[in-house]
């Protein structure tokens, strides 16, 4: 589905975010990104769909070369769901409306086609009664929910997300993994970094771990948590379970 060839990025501060990454992930995989701080993880998904645009290498999404000065990016992005560890949802509009915006102005959708498939994902999580509400009257854990139905609103072929619960308060955690679980279990192709370790072990079909830019090791979960090979991993996975 996605598919990453020698990936470079180096910020004007000379400093080598990404140092030759190539990786695939395939249809209905759930890869889960863990690493140190400052290894380059944001800069990597933030690849996946151009919001980073890499020094040099390439990014293929659906067999097209999305780093390729011709391809349309907005129309490949549309595919793409992304959500970040704060929701960004637009204070001044209703949660119906932060729901169905995108759906009517990029996928000409009309407005009750729009409202009858954000009332269905409002039910997924049971936040129906929110409809009408501003983010501003919601909890964290809501908002983020609501965040993550809203991609799921363009109805996206992946879901990328970047620490979406690191800003929640810990009893709030739970109920946005449940929501992230059910859709991995729904078949969702995701590529997530996080710092929930139960999460990766549990639902991921693959963890990367990634080091100062490079990807030092992955594998299936429970090969990767209770054999690591890179003393780099060992060392990490020793401060963090
Ligand atoms: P964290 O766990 O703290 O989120 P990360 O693994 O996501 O870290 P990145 O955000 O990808 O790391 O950053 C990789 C490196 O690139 C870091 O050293 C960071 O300081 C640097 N960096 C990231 N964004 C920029 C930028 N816009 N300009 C300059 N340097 C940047
Ligand atoms: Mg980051």
């Amino acid at each position: 589905l996605i598919k990453v060839k020698d990936l470079h990025k180096v910020y004007h501060n000379r400093l080598h975010a990404l140092d030759g990454v190539s990786e695939e992930i395939l249809k209905g995989e759930v890869v889960v990104i863990v690493g140190p701080s400052g290894s380059g993880k944001s800069t990597f998904l933030r690849s996946l769909n151009l919001l980073e645009v890499p020094t040099t290498g390439q990014v293929y999404f659906e067999g097209v070369d999305i780093t390729s000065k011709e391809t349309d990016i907005d129309r490949h992005r549309q595919k793409m769901g992304m959500v970040f560890q704060h929701f960004n949802l637009f204070p001044h509009k209703t949660i119906l409306q932060n729901i169905t915006l995108a759906p009517i102005k990029l996928l000409k959708k009309s407005k009750e086609e729009a409202e009858a498939r954000a009332m269905e994902l409002l039910k997924l999580v049971g936040l129906e009664e929110k409809a009408n509400a501003y983010p501003s009257q919601l909890s964290g854990g809501q908002k983020q929910r609501i965040a993550i139905i809203r991609s799921l609103a363009m109805d996206p072929d992946v879901m990328l997300f970047d620490e979406p619960t690191s800003a929640l308060d810990p009893e709030m955690v739970g109920e946005v993994l449940e929501l992230m679980k059910k859709l991995a279990n729904d078949g969702m192709t995701m590529v997530v970094v996080t710092h929930e370790m139960g999460f990766a072990k549990e639902v991921a079909t693959r963890v990367i771990f990634m080091d100062e830019g490079k990807i030092k090791e992955q594998g299936a979960p429970k090969e990767f948590f209770e054999n690591p090979k890179e003393p780099r991993l060992k060392d990490f996975l020793s401060k963090i379970l």
